[in-house]
């Protein structure tokens, strides 16, 4: 098995405290995530419906999911049960859908915005435009079954470290206006969920709370 306990050590090892490690094990084996997992981790981010609800009823209760990719609103419902935490909300109709899924289930669901920060137009995720009109809007306001905890950004796939910087710094940016604009009061707004392997170590200097490492610590994935 690829040296995942090794791996996991010496990231955990890297991030200073306050920051918190999702590690990403989409398309590996739930025999990596246990490795992980006897090492003491206990969120993992995954981002395919079908692929997670095996894993989910196959491993530990005490896992923490995270839905990390772009979430069709079709398949809301069922992650609905499980889910800790959506990552990637992108529209208000998205937020809306796990809202009233969440609301059949009698839960709470943790949440964060996506920002489309990156250079790529494959990039999923809100503009910071769609993002401040999301929030001018009172809808948001009346769902009581999801909790907006904060944001969420994917940087551009470049080797340019000052790019890389200056977007997780545009978020860093973003989320103090909200965060003073909307959330002031609310101590549950204070996630910022930005690093992946090959970046994080910037993501550090930029304000993130949460960083989402996979193949630094599970390998390639075989797609
Ligand atoms: C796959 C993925 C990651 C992890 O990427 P690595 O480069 O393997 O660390 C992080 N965030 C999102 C949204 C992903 O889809």
């Amino acid at each position: 098995m690829y040296n995942v306990k090794d791996n996991l050590k010496e990231v955990l090892e890297s991030l200073p405290g306050g920051v918190r490690l999702v590690a990403i094990s989409k398309y590996h084996p739930k025999e990596y995530i246990m490795a992980a997992y006897e090492e003491g981790q206990r969120i993992f981010g995954e981002s395919h419906e079908q692929e997670l609800r095996q894993k989910v009823e196959e491993l530990p209760k005490d896992i923490e999911w995270h839905f990390i990719g772009h979430l069709q609103t079709n398949k809301v419902k069922y992650i609905a049960p499980y889910i800790d935490m959506v990552e990637a909300v992108d529209s208000l109709k998205l937020l809306k859908e796990i809202d009233k899924q969440a609301a059949k289930h009698e839960r709470v669901i943790r949440v964060l915005f996506e920002l489309h920060i990156a250079e790529e137009s494959t990039k999923y995720g809100l503009t910071l435009e769609s993002c401040r009109e999301l929030l001018a809007g009172d809808e948001w306001r009346q769902l009581k079954h999801v909790q907006i905890c904060g944001l969420m950004m994917m940087a551009s796939f470049t080797d340019d470290k000052e790019q890389i910087a200056s977007e997780f710094q545009t978020a860093q940016d973003f989320f103090d206006e909200v965060k003073t604009t909307y959330f002031a009061d609310d101590e549950a707004f204070c996630e910022r969920s930005w690093g992946m392997s090959d970046d994080y170590s910037i993501a550090l200097r930029h304000g993130t709370t949460m960083v989402r490492i996979g193949t630094r610590i599970f390998g390639p994935r075989v797609y």
